[in-house]
């Protein structure tokens, strides 16, 4: 018998119940935590906080898989050094950022943050140009799955789109930029910035002082990676001297964010509560069941996490 434990949300938890009963059972029998059942038969766990002391709980694991896209919950100092980890690539959650960061950068390349402000004031009517999306340059830190979806879909928008990444991607109608030292190149074309970036040691505090001073002065920052990548003081104080003019933040740290932050009443930031996607449970379990047949026969799986680089 071989079993797969499910760690995460139970009301999601269920929908992946029916796709494992339509498509693995009885091969893989399908387990919601806590009912594990005899943990000598798990030999697959999807979880977004896997239990602490994982091999002892699991003693044959072979696979544990991100419940969602990131990683950086995962303790991997704490997991057993040979057990692969898996992220989460899935339609739903690439569909769910394309919309948010399609909504995002519209909403600024047509200046909508003013317009709030000049509505508050109720008798204000005073249109701004509008630019052409060609004319307006646009920049992506981060050309994995996400990223490179959601250029593809500033692309058909017409916007000028830049993307930049550790190592070098060539994708269609976009300039690609790569590693510490094209960084700069990057930065100063983008008056659009988006961070979609996974928390590593490398990118913990990535959105900092010396970043935005690389910005062209006015642009905005639009942030759905991860909270930790963003110094909040550095953003405060940008958005202050007019360096930048608005920021769409998605994360924060910590999250939820205190009901006391300053960002809550900031007229330049806009927050949203961690939506920008999620993972969908039906095209999740049927990536992560493909994932597992990918395993069992010896194929490369997809979102298969390099451990050194912590992504
Ligand atoms: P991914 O496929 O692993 O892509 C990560 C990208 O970042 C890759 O292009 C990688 O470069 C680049 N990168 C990583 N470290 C770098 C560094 N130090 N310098 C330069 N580039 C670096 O990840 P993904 O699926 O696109 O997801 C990205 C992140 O989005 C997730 O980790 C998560 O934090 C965030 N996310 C947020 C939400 C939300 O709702 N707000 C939802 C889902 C995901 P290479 O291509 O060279 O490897």
């Amino acid at each position: 018998m071989s079993a797969f434990v499910y760690k995460a949300d139970p009301v999601r938890g269920r929908v992946w119940a029916e796709v494992f009963a339509r498509q693995a059972e009885p091969e893989l029998d399908f387990r919601i935590w806590p009912e594990i059942g005899d943990p000598a038969e798990v030999h697959y766990l999807a979880a977004w906080d896997p239990p602490a002391d994982i091999r002892d709980t699991f003693p044959n694991l072979k696979l544990l898989f991100s419940s969602g896209a990131g990683v950086d919950q995962f303790k991997f100092d704490q997991l057993p050094a040979d057990l692969p980890v898996v992220r989460m690539v899935e339609p739903g959650i690439i569909k769910g950022m394309v919309e948010y960061v399609s909504w995002a950068v519209l909403s600024l390349h047509r200046d909508m943050p003013a317009y709030q402000r000049l509505q508050r004031e109720h008798s204000r009517w005073m249109p701004i140009q509008v630019r052409p999306a060609a004319k307006r340059c646009i920049g992506v830190l981060g050309m994995g799955s996400l990223g490179q979806a959601v250029l593809g879909q500033l692309r058909s928008f017409g916007f000028d789109c830049a993307g930049w990444s550790r190592s070098r991607h060539a994708v269609d109608g976009v300039r690609c930029f790569a590693g510490a030292e094209e960084l700069g190149a990057l930065l100063s074309r983008s008056e659009l910035l988006i961070c979609l970036l996974p928390l590593t040691e490398a990118t913990r505090g990535f959105l900092n002082a010396e970043l935005f001073a690389q910005l062209p002065a006015g642009a905005s920052l639009i942030h759905v990676g991860r909270g930790p990548q963003l110094v909040e003081a550095d953003l405060t104080a940008a958005l202050a001297s007019g360096q930048l003019k608005h920021a769409i933040l998605d994360v924060t740290d910590p999250e939820p964010l205190p009901s006391s932050h300053a960002f809550w009443q900031h007229p330049q930031i806009w927050l949203t509560p961690h939506i920008a996607s999620m993972t969908q449970p039906e095209t999740a379990a049927e990536v992560v069941l493909e994932n597992i047949r990918r395993f069992e026969a010896g194929e490369e799986m997809v979102g298969l996490v390099d451990r050194g680089l912590g992504y």
